[in-house]
Formats: C-alpha cells, sequence, structure tokens
C-alpha cells in the first residue's frame, strides 16, 4: 500500500510512526511546509495519559528518549487564580514538552522506521495528483488544512472563528513551579486569561489570551504581545505571583474549532487539527490527533478493503469525538463573553465562575431554589 501524507505535525507523525510499525511492506511518503500551521509556533504541549498510553504502544522508553536535554516536572496540580482568590485542584497527571521536541523524537523515528520525508508544501490543486499517484492520501495539515478547504461540500464541514485573541511566551521563576496554572484577571479592558505549564522546574510555557474586543481597547490597542508585555506582567502579579513573561516574537492568533461531518472523500481522509480541534483549554489537541491516527491506522490494519477501513475510522471517530466537539465549542462561546460574565458576577465569586464556566449560572439556580425551599420549612 502506497500512503502519502500531507502535514507532519503529531497526528501525521503518529500515524506514520504507528502503520510503519505493524505493516512494515507499506510505503509512506510524508510532505511537510515548514511552518505552515500557527501550531507550529507553538511552544508546547502538555501530555496527559491517553498520549502516554498511545505512544507507549510506540516506544516503551519513549520518556527518555524524548528529552534529550532537561527532563521536565510531572504535573499533579493545578492553580485556579482570579484577582481575589486562588484554589489548587488535583490535575491528570501528565507533562510538557515542546512542540520541537516532540516532532524531533516522532520524525527521527520515522526516518529510522524507513518514512520517507520530503520539504514541500502541498498546493490545493495537488491534491487530485496525489490521489491518483497514492492508494490513500492524508490530510494532517492543520486547523486550515487546504484539503478541508477543497473538499468542503463532500467533507461537510463546519468551522467556529473565535473572536478571541492568543499569544505564547515563556515565563521564568526563582521558585519551582511544577503545576499549570489557570488564571483569569479582570482589567479595565476586560478579562485577561493565562494558561501556564511547566516546561522545566524554573520556565514556564504561557499562553495569554482575551477577547477582540478586550485587545482592541485601552492599554492592550494596537500592542503586538511584545510590547503588551509590561502591561501584563503588572495585571498579573496582582495575586501573588511575580510574573516576568518573556517575549516569543509572535503574533496574536486566532484560531477555529473544526468539524466534520464527514472524515473521507474517495481516498482521501482527515486526521488531526484538519479535522476536529479543540479549544487549548480543553488540553485535548494532541491527545485528539493522535486517538485519530492510531483509530486510522487500526481499521486499516484490521480491514484488508480500504473503503471499509475508512467508513469504519469515520464511524469511530465520530462515537469519539461528536460530544466533546460540543463541549468544547460551548466554551469557547462563553469565553468569548468571558467580559460580560465577569462583569455580571460579584468578584467574589469570579473564581466558581471560571471553573464552572457556562454551567454557573445552572449551578446558582439550582442553590438559590434549595436554599429558598429550606427557607419555607
Ligand atoms: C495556544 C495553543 C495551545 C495548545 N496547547 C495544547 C496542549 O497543551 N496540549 C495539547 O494536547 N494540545 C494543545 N494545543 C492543540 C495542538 O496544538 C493541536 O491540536 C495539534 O498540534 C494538532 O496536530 P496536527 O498534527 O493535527 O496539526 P498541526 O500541529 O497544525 O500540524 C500540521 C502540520 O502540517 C503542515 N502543513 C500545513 N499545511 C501544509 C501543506 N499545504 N503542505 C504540507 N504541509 C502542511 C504544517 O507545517 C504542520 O507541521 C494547543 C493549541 C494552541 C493553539
Amino acid at each position: 500500500m502506497r500512503i502519502s501524507i500531507v502535514g507532519g505535525g503529531p497526528a501525521g507523525l503518529y500515524f506514520a510512526n504507528y502503520l510503519k510499525t505493524f505493516k512494515a511492506d507499506c510505503e509512506i511518503t510524508v510532505f511537510e511546509a515548514q511552518h505552515e500551521s500557527m501550531n507550529a509556533f507553538g511552544l508546547g504541549y502538555t501530555l496527559q495519559k491517553v498520549d502516554t498510553i498511545l505512544l507507549e504502544k510506540l516506544d516503551k522508553d519513549f520518556y527518555e528518549h524524548l528529552f534529550y536535554e532537561e527532563t521536565t516536572p510531572i504535573i499533579t496540580e493545578a492553580l485556579f487564580k482570579t484577582n481575589f482568590q486562588s484554589r489548587t485542584l488535583p490535575f491528570s497527571e501528565g507533562f510538557s514538552v515542546t512542540r520541537h521536541d516532540l516532532i524531533r523524537y516522532l520524525k527521527n523515528r520515522a526516518i529510522s522506521a524507513g518514512v520517507n520525508f520530503v520539504n514541500k508544501k502541498i498546493l490545493p490543486e495537488d491534491l487530485t495528483n496525489l490521489q491518483s499517484r497514492f492508494d490513500l492520501v492524508i490530510a494532517a495539515d492543520g486547523i486550515s488544512s487546504i484539503a478541508r478547504q477543497q473538499f468542503k461540500t463532500e467533507l461537510q464541514t463546519k468551522e467556529h472563528k473565535a473572536k478571541l485573541k492568543f499569544s505564547w511566551f515563556t515565563n521564568e521563576t526563582e521558585d519551582e513551579r511544577p503545576e499549570a496554572c489557570f488564571y483569569a484577571f479582570k482589567s479595565e479592558e476586560g478579562v485577561i486569561l493565562l494558561t501556564s505549564y511547566p516546561l522545566t522546574k524554573h520556565k514556564q510555557i504561557v499562553v495569554i489570551e482575551m477577547t477582540d474586543n478586550c485587545l482592541n481597547s485601552g492599554s492592550f490597542q494596537g500592542k503586538t504581545p511584545t510590547q503588551a508585555i509590561p502591561y501584563l506582567n503588572k495585571l498579573l502579579s496582582e495575586n501573588g505571583d511575580q510574573i516576568n513573561l518573556l517575549s516569543a516574537n509572535l503574533p496574536w492568533y486566532t484560531f477555529k474549532i473544526n468539524t466534520s461531518e464527514k472524515l473521507y472523500t474517495d481516498n482521501l481522509v482527515m486526521i488531526g487539527d484538519s479535522a476536529y480541534s479543540f479549544h487549548y483549554s480543553a488540553g485535548q489537541g494532541v491527545t485528539t490527533s493522535f486517538s485519530m491516527a492510531y483509530t486510522l491506522a487500526q481499521c486499516i490494519l484490521k480491514n484488508p478493503e480500504l473503503s471499509f477501513a475508512l467508513s469504519h475510522y469515520n464511524h469511530s471517530v465520530g462515537l469519539l469525538l461528536t460530544e466533546p466537539a460540543k463541549t468544547s465549542l460551548r466554551h469557547m462561546k462563553w469565553f468569548e463573553g468571558i467580559d460580560q460574565h465577569f462583569s455580571d458576577t460579584n468578584k467574589n465569586e469570579w473564581l466558581d465562575l471560571f471553573l464552572q464556566k457556562d454551567e454557573y449560572s445552572k449551578s446558582k439556580k439550582a442553590s438559590a431554589i434549595t436554599c429558598s425551599t429550606n427557607t419555607c420549612r
């Protein structure tokens, strides 16, 4: 079987590694356009249980092989903060890895297994040619997939563009910071969201996000992420931390939530962010990419007939991701309205609001009902 993969991100590389390991006679070529995806500039990922189980299926010693310089702290806790409150909660055990290290590890492994790599940006008009030259074409080309755009009618794609902007930074601390952090700080302009993961004991990857309205007003107006650093540091250091963001020289980004009714058309199939993308707060991107890649490889290994394999894959992924995709979209819509949610809520309740998101008003209503019932008695 001859397979071409458009895109050498986590999804494409996991698939290439898995299939080549368990079906050595298939010929796989990965076409990779450097830095074509906004994730390519991302500084890193947290990997949790499912990711590690799937990595272990490729390599029992993956953890040692992934880190050739400095290992990363194991994350077991998450610190949630607003301007006046904070709470530490258990976090599903995991660790962070830079995108560079994850891609280096998966790519080197694939090369030694015999996967071919071609540095080339595939254009929409190249896809039909690939479809006739290869038995199967895998679109693993990320959130702005050309295959997704080219076959949008056949695949019945949907996308929701976030009314939010984010960028990556790093932060260095004197104290050891092994926990994941999720902060929501209200400023005059709107609510600033900080998400951070430890890369080393003293260095964290940080994502800062805010609504488009917030970024277009007051002290943020017209500022690049680098220019916004002094103001962000001041705001985010209000509740106990000394935040010292370092610039990654990146712009503000917008992302989309992708979903698709169908994951294949003829002999072309989508995996990873091209098919389903999640708001990063769900911490689900790499898990989804690896799981889709694993499911597709399994379906190909178990079904000698390609059309059965693709139909089986389509069905399995639908079962796996339809509900999480709905939840992610709901959460993103909640984030889009975060400035209003905070303004409408007493500051003593901001932390509960942030933790429960769109469930918060329901839980408030429920407790009000319980309270009034008890008073009646
Ligand atoms: C701010 C932020 C933080 C995140 N944090 C996490 C996290 O902590 N944990 C987590 O699990 N996930 C996280 N994610 C999500 C995660 O980044 C993605 O889900 C994951 O990278 C998707 O992998 P992929 O292989 O499908 O696509 P990508 O990583 O986008 O890879 C696609 C690849 O295809 C290449 N490509 C694109 N177009 C072409 C073309 N035309 N021709 C050839 N090559 C092409 C690109 O260069 C790229 O290498 C985060 C995302 C964001 C935006």
